[in-house]
């Protein structure tokens, strides 16, 4: 491959999305420095920490291939196995579904990532951040620089390619939440209503504690802010609070488009955030997949990075639009007053809310 630059791909960003992207860049043969700020990867937690179990990313995401090789979730990064999810509207009357997911050591879960990538070929350089993208060289902040033939921006929605050459707006939902110790049980629980006003909360229990947080639209909360509503919402719950964290969602789905020239946007920089339920870890590493392979194909035989826009399109574009649509939904419907929610949330309707929140298509045409 090319000698013209240090490297043949630079990825900023080794999160869910970067070190995806990373790895499978480097199994198809290319040259690929990840560049990331933190040190450990993945510190400090910024996550419910919740992800759908492989069979259950099957049954939500059909058109994505070999789920068995991309989520390769160890052992050590599950705290705990849930088989229940609890939809749970203001009267605190939940609607109760079979779900299979993972409630992780996200910590842990991103450092497996990364080992996955360097074990794939790929090289790490973190604590270490990036100021700007020139051209096809990414400066850091103490000065030092290092150029590549592709350049992918996976850090987050404000990430450095985003920011400095994209316009697109996303809606960012602010967020905060806490690991708790206590005994919550085993479902995972979604909360709907004026807790939470234009968002939603959660309480996902981990093998010991919880993780129990909520986010916010500030224009729906009429003058309250993120930290009362978290407050009021956590106060529900008994148990000494052990870390207390905060970060915020794109919440507009993906943006246009992926790809400028030699720059890529992968994971939370593209949108890659499923609105109707905040998924963002197992949508960043698809879409990962996606541009590693295409980059590969682009640095052997000149396909052109485009095609990654096309592949996510035919992967994960009904997913994506049926999540965008319900969220736009949620939105009108969540400024309802609580007593209407609790009407809502019934045997009846409880089919309908499964499918929004699980990104398929509410009626037949719709
Ligand atoms: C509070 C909260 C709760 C969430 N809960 C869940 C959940 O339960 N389940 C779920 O699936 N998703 C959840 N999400 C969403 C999920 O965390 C993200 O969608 C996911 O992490 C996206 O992966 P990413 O790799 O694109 O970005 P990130 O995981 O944000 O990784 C970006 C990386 O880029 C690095 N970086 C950024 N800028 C620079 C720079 N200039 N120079 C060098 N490095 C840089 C950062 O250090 C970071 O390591 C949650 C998000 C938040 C904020």
């Amino acid at each position: 491959m090319t000698k013209k630059y240090d490297r043949d791909v630079i990825v900023i960003g080794g999160g869910p999305a970067g070190s995806t992207v990373a790895r499978y860049a480097a199994i198809g043969g290319a040259n690929v420095l990840v560049i990331d700020g933190r040190d450990p990867i993945g510190t400090p937690l910024q996550c419910g920490e919740l992800v759908p179990s492989n069979d259950e990313m099957r049954r939500l995401c059909p058109g994505v291939p070999d789920m068995d090789d991309l989520f390769r979730t160890p052992e050590s990064a599950i705290s705990r196995h849930s088989k229940h999810m609890h939809l749970v509207p203001p009267s605190g009357k939940p609607l109760k579904f079979d779900f299979d997911g993972y409630v992780l050591n996200r910590v842990a879960h991103d450092e497996f990532l990364v080992e996955l990538a360097k074990e794939s070929g790929a090289e790490f350089l973190i604590n270490s951040r990036v100021d700007k993208v020139d051209g096809q060289r990414v400066v850091l902040r103490n000065g030092d620089s290092y150029s590549a033939k592709i350049i992918v921006d996976a850090g987050g929605h404000n990430g450095p390619i985003r920011r400095d050459y994209w316009n697109e707006k996303s809606t960012k939902i602010p967020v905060k939440f806490v690991l708790m110790d206590g005994d919550f049980g085993e479902a995972v629980e979604l909360h709907f209503g004026s807790m939470a006003p234009g968002g939603y909360a959660w309480m996902f229990p981990k093998e010991k504690g919880a993780n129990i947080g909520l986010g916010i639209q500030r224009n729906f909360a009429k003058g309250r802010s993120l930290n009362q509503c978290t407050e009021q919402f956590i106060s529900k719950y008994n148990g000494e609070v052990t870390f207390n964290g905060a970060g915020s969602l794109p919440m507009s789905g993906t943006i246009k488009k992926f790809v400028k020239g030699n720059y890529m946007l992968v994971g939370d920089s593209a949108g890659m955030v499923l609105p109707s339920n905040g998924a963002g870890i197992t949508i960043a590493m698809i879409g990962g997949r996606i541009a590693g392979q295409v980059i590969t194909e682009n640095l052997s035989s000149g396909v052109p990075l485009e095609e990654y826009e096309l592949r996510w399109k035919k992967q994960m574009g009904k997913v994506m639009s049926n999540s965008k649509r319900s969220f736009k939904l949620g939105s009108l419907l969540f400024r309802l007053p609580d007593w209407i929610l609790n009407l809502m949330f019934n045997r009846l309707t409880k089919g309908i809310i499964w499918r929004a929140v699980t990104c398929r298509r509410m009626f037949w045409i719709f």
